[in-house]
């Protein structure tokens, strides 16, 4: 990174430890050019991307909407309280693994999917017809002839 003092582009690490129970990573950095001194912290991002709508508008990550659109898919559904908080969990993990600020709100429905396909059948199906996440009619019926075999 560029030296906060004289804006040279090369300065190297003379030293680098790990701080605050291994969340966050300390570097002792030299500039090459005025050989002043800093120190840097490195840590992973955890904020949530923002969720980028259909319609273009882009609003913060909901984790209480998500819940919702799941328990609604999975109402009187044979499925534990824990294994739909797992399931949130992991999908919160996945968004953040992106790495990126700003998500489609597709790819989050595709996710949901994804886990209500491993949590209960019923609502995958209930929550795919409701996001509309089949193209036509037919493959919605494919999908639900494969799902009864
Ligand atoms: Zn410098």
């Amino acid at each position: 990174m560029h030296c906060p003092f004289c804006n040279a582009t090369e300065t190297k690490v003379i030293d680098s430890r790990l701080v605050g129970d291994g969340l966050q990573v300390r570097r002792r950095r030299e500039c090459n050019a005025c050989r002043e001194r800093f120190t840097t912290f490195e840590t992973a991002e955890l904020v949530m991307p923002r969720v980028i709508k259909t319609t273009g508008i882009r609003e913060p990550f909901n984790e209480d909407k998500l819940e919702a659109g799941m328990q609604r898919a999975l109402e009187k559904r044979p499925v534990s309280t824990e294994a739909i908080e797992q399931a949130i969990s992991r999908i919160k993990s996945q968004l953040r693994a992106t790495g990126e600020r700003e998500v489609k709100s597709e790819l989050i429905g595709n996710l949901v999917m994804e886990e209500l396909k491993q949590l209960d059948k019923v609502a995958y199906i209930r929550f795919a017809s409701v996001y509309r996440c089949f193209e036509d009619l037919r493959q919605f019926g494919e999908e639900i002839a494969r799902l009864e075999q």
